[in-house]
């Protein structure tokens, strides 16, 4: 089935007792049994729910993948994919990576007898550079966050499947609507399904899909015996909210691409950083691993732009109606945020002046109200600093 289908359909039908078209919310924590281990395939809430199968199945559709594990958190689908490693391991991880996972791999798993190096995986000659015989998984995010630095997803993948070490993808700034890492030969794909997924700033969780048959049987093991298991009602909330996913991802998308071109053309603005601008770097790249399952280009929701510094940044949020000062991203209402005081305040200053991350960055995640008026607002900021 197209993509759009699968969002809607995908892993539910009427639910067989009453009709339900909806799959209803199945908040219970065990199940009856008609004589010892005689069941329907169901016996304690951790081990399975049929609210979460539904959504397992659904994300793994939009995937396109086999197998998909549904947790707690992003960082919990994080955490449970690291476990498919043993100490004295080592993973090369994406630099910039989210902060949550940089902080975990560093300040959890290295107790634990992981080694980890952290470099830039847009160049593979870092990569390799850092590559030991011990490297058993190589761990990317693209675009990053904030700067919106994309690595090549099938470049990586022929230099893990040669080296037979893991590709993980965090897909969660596109969202499978614009970017299917396992279709580019990446093994296993994590998303906080928090953001663009869930879309509706309403839900914390998290999910991992994978084709890799072996990797599957371990992280289902893994999803019981760590068990950080969804509630059944952030599980449904998450389906509810799949049906709209490509809708949702249209518009950010759209809306995005307006707001950069409009961004980029003021003086008072010094840099953008958006994947769909011809002058990203990146742009080549983009338009050929970012597709959405239509095979046209996209570039998501997400843009950081540079002012002066930082009182030029704080005096332009002065005039910000519309857009909320938050952190986290992906939901139909516009955020706005100052990484290096709000979501990046704990990387170190030498560590943000070395991956170029400026005092004067605001970063947008572009949700789904009239782009005029998004923009409106952002001429309210920038008056203030002309
Ligand atoms: C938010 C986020 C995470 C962590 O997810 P949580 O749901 O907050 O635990 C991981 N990766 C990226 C790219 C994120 O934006």
């Amino acid at each position: 089935m197209g993509f759009m289908t699968d969002a809607v359909h995908a892993g539910q039908h009427p639910e067989a007792t009453t009709g339900a078209v909806i799959v209803p919310i199945f908040q219970t924590a065990t199940y009856a049994q008609e004589a010892p281990a005689v069941h329907k395939g169901y016996e304690y809430g951790r081990t399975g729910n049929p609210t979460r199968l539904a959504l397992e199945k659904n994300l793994a559709a939009l995937e396109r993948g086999q197998f998909a594990y549904a947790f707690s958190s992003g960082m919990a689908a994080t955490s449970t994919v690291t476990k498919l490693l043993k100490a004295g391991d080592h993973v090369v991880c994406t630099a910039n990576v989210y902060g949550g996972t940089a902080r975990y791999f560093r300040q959890v798993m290295a107790d634990f007898g992981l080694q980890f190096d952290f470099v830039d995986t847009s160049s593979l000659e870092q990569v390799e550079q850092v590559w030991r015989r011990e490297t058993k998984m190589l761990f990317v995010e693209s675009p990053t966050n904030p700067l919106l630095i994309l690595s090549d997803l099938r470049a990586l993948a022929d230099l893990c499947r040669a080296r037979q070490a893991l590709l993980v993808v965090d897909n969660t700034f596109l969202s499978p609507y614009f970017q299917r890492p396992l279709e580019l030969g990446a093994d296993i794909v994590i998303h906080s399904t928090t953001k663009f997924i869930n879309g509706h700033s309403d839900v914390i969780g998290g999910v991992v899909v994978t084709n890799n048959a072996a990797a599957a049987e371990r992280l289902a093991f893994l999803q019981n015996a760590v068990g950080a298991v969804p509630s059944p009602f952030d599980c449904w909330l998450i389906l509810r909210s799949t049906k709209t996913l490509p809708l949702r991802m249209r518009q950010s998308n759209a809306s995005a691409m307006v707001i950069a071109d409009f961004l980029a053309a003021d003086r008072r603005v010094a840099m953008v950083y958006y994947p769909g601008l011809t002058a990203h770097p990146q742009h080549e790249l983009a338009k050929r691993q970012q597709l959405d399952p239509y095979g046209q280009p996209g570039f998501g929701g997400m843009i950081s732009f540079e002012l002066a510094d930082f009182d030029t940044a704080r005096t332009f949020l002065k005039g910000i109606k519309l857009f909320t000062l938050a952190e986290s991203l992906g939901g139909v209402e516009s955020l706005i945020c100052h990484p290096t005081s709000m979501t990046h305040a704990s990387v170190p200053p030498e560590m943000r002046q070395r991956i170029g991350l400026r005092d004067g960055l605001v970063r947008l995640s572009v949700g789904v109200e009239d782009v005029e008026d998004l923009i409106a607002d952002l001429q309210r900021g920038l008056q203030l600093i002309s």
